[in-house]
C-alpha cells in the first residue's frame, strides 16, 4: 500500500486502541479540577503572534525557536498556542470575566505546538493539561495548584514523583540577582554554547535552564536566586513552604530551577521524575495580565505534559483499565430474526448498555469468534424457531454457559425500563444471573 503521505514529523496520532488511556487520566483531570473549584475553558488553537511574544517572552527558546508562526492571506501574523497560559489570560480580559469577582479558576487540556526535535518525551504537537488562577496573591494559592497537580499524580498511583519549588523573586529584587549572574557568566563567556552566549545579554537566567553539559556545569557554580530575594519575596516563599508543610506534600528547594517562560515570579516549581525528567512546571505571573493590557492582577498555574505522563505510567507499569467493548452481542440467523436482532440491539444501546451485531455479514460462527475477540460479556442467539416461541439463547461468553430465556415484547420492555430505572443494574442482574 503507497499511502499519498504520512503524518507530520513530530505528531502523533491517538488511536482508538490506546484512547481509553487518555480518557482515563483526563476523566481524572477533570475530576480532581472540579474538586478544586476550577471550570474549563477552551480557548483557540491559534493566536495573534503579539499575545505570545508578549506574554511567553521574545527571550525565551518558545518564542524565538519553537513558535508555529504564519502569515494569514489576510495578512495578520498568527501563531499555534505553544503553551496554554496565554490564551487562557487573554480570554478571561477579553470576556471581562474579572468583573464576576477574583479568584478566577480554570483548567484546560489543549494540544500545544512547539517547532522542537522530536525525542523521548517531546513532540511538536503535544498536549497539555494546565490550572490556571487569577487574581490570588496568598502563598495558599501558590500551594493549591501544587497540592491539585499533586493530587493527579497521587490518583494515577504515580510514585517517586518529586516536586522540586524554587523562587525566582519579583521585579523588586530580580534585577540585582539577574546582575549578579551576568557577571558571574561573562567571566565564563567563552565556554559557553552559542545560545547561552547571546543569553547571556538578553537574559542570563536562562543559562541557568541551558541543558548542554558544559554550560549546565558551569551553571552549578552561579550565585543562587535565593540569596537576593527582598523580605516580601522571602516571606511568600516561606509561607508557600508553610502551607506545603501543613498539607504533608512533600517538596525539595531547588535554586537552580528558573522555567523557561518570561512571565513567572516569586513561586517555581516542577514535578520530576527520574524516568522521565519534568512531567509538570508551572509558578506565579503576578506581571503577566498587566503585560497584556490588564489590571495588576497576581496569578499562577502549572501546565502537565500528557505525552509524558503517560510514559510515566508506562515506565511505573501502571495498568489503566481497558474499559468493556461490549456488553451484549446479538446474533440473529434467518432475515426476520436479524431485523428482530438490530431492534434488540438499538434497545440494549437506547439503555446505555454497549451492544454489537454484525454489519459485515459474518456467518454464526465468525460472529460468535468475533463476539469473543471483542471480549463480549454476553452473547445471544436468535434462530426463525426462537424468534416463533419468543425465545432466545444467551450465552455467558467467559463461562460458556448457555440459557434460554423468553422474549417477548412485553418482557423487553419490563427489562430494559426496569434496568434504566434502576440504573443499569437490573439488567447486569439478570444477565449476571447466567454467572
Ligand atoms: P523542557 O524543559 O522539557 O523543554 P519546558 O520547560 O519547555 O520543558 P513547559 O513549557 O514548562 O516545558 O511545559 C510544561 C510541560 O509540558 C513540560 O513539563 C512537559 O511535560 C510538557 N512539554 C513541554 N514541551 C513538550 C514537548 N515538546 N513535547 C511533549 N511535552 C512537552
Ligand atoms: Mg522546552
Amino acid at each position: 500500500m503507497k499511502l499519498i503521505t504520512n503524518r507530520v514529523y513530530g505528531a502523533e496520532d491517538i488511536l482508538p486502541a490506546e484512547v481509553y488511556k487518555w480518557q482515563f487520566i483526563e476523566d481524572i483531570m477533570r475530576k480532581q479540577a472540579r474538586s478544586y473549584g476550577f471550570k474549563e475553558i477552551r480557548t483557540p488553537v491559534f493566536e495573534h503572534t503579539e499575545l505570545f511574544n508578549r506574554s511567553v517572552g521574545d527571550t525565551t527558546d518558545i518564542v524565538q525557536k519553537e513558535m508555529y508562526t504564519f502569515d494569514t492571506k489576510g495578512g495578520d501574523s498568527i501563531s499555534l498556542k505553544p503553551e496554554g497560559t496565554a490564551g487562557a489570560a487573554r480570554a478571561m480580559l477579553e470576556h471581562g470575566i474579572y468583573n464576576d469577582g477574583y479568584p478566577i479558576k480554570a483548567y484546560y487540556l489543549t494540544a500545544c505546538y512547539r517547532y522542537e526535535k522530536k525525542n523521548y518525551g517531546r513532540q511538536r504537537e503535544f498536549h497539555q493539561f494546565g490550572m490556571e488562577i487569577y487574581g490570588a496573591a496568598s502563598p495558599f494559592a501558590d500551594a493549591e495548584v501544587m497540592c491539585a497537580a499533586d493530587s493527579v499524580f497521587k490518583r494515577l498511583g504515580v510514585r517517586d514523583i518529586r516536586l522540586e519549588i524554587n523562587s525566582i523573586g519579583c521585579p523588586e529584587c530580580r534585577p540585582k540577582y539577574t546582575a549578579a549572574l551576568k557577571e558571574y557568566f561573562t567571566k565564563h563567556e567563552e565556554e559557553l554554547c552559542d545560545t547561552c552566549k547571546s543569553r547571556l545579554q538578553r537574559n542570563p537566567m536562562r543559562i541557568l535552564d541551558c541543558k548542554s553539559p558544559v554550560c549546565s556545569e558551569i551553571a552549578k557554580g552561579a550565585p543562587k536566586v535565593l540569596d537576593y530575594l527582598c523580605d516580601d519575596c522571602n516571606k511568600h516563599f516561606d509561607e508557600v513552604r508553610s502551607c506545603l508543610d501543613a498539607a504533608d506534600i512533600e517538596y525539595t528547594v531547588e535554586p537552580t530551577i528558573v522555567r523557561g517562560l518570561d512571565y513567572y515570579t516569586r513561586t517555581v516549581f516542577e514535578f520530576v521524575a527520574p524516568e522521565i525528567g519534568t512531567v509538570c512546571g508551572g509558578g506565579r505571573y503576578d506581571g503577566l495580565i498587566e503585560e497584556l493590557g490588564g489590571q495588576h492582577t497576581p496569578s499562577l498555574g502549572f501546565g502537565m505534559g500528557m505525552e509524558r505522563l503517560l510514559l510515566l505510567l508506562k515506565t511505573q507499569n501502571i495498568e489503566i483499565p481497558e474499559p468493556p467493548v461490549c456488553d451484549l452481542y446479538v446474533i440473529g440467523l434467518g432475515d426476520k430474526a436479524k431485523l428482530k436482532a438490530f431492534k434488540i440491539i438499538e434497545g440494549v444501546r437506547n439503555a446505555s448498555l454497549i451492544a454489537e451485531g454484525d454489519i459485515v455479514g459474518r456467518t454464526l460462527k465468525a460472529q460468535m469468534k468475533y463476539a469473543n475477540k471483542i471480549k463480549s460479556r454476553f452473547s445471544m442467539v436468535r434462530g426463525d424457531s426462537e424468534l416463533e416461541n419468543g425465545t432466545a439463547t444467551l450465552k455467558n461468553m467467559e463461562t460458556g454457559k448457555e440459557k434460554t430465556v423468553p422474549l417477548d415484547e412485553g418482557f423487553f420492555n419490563e427489562f430494559f425500563s426496569a434496568y434504566v430505572e434502576s440504573n443499569n443494574s437490573k439488567l447486569l442482574e439478570q444477565l449476571d444471573d447466567l454467572n
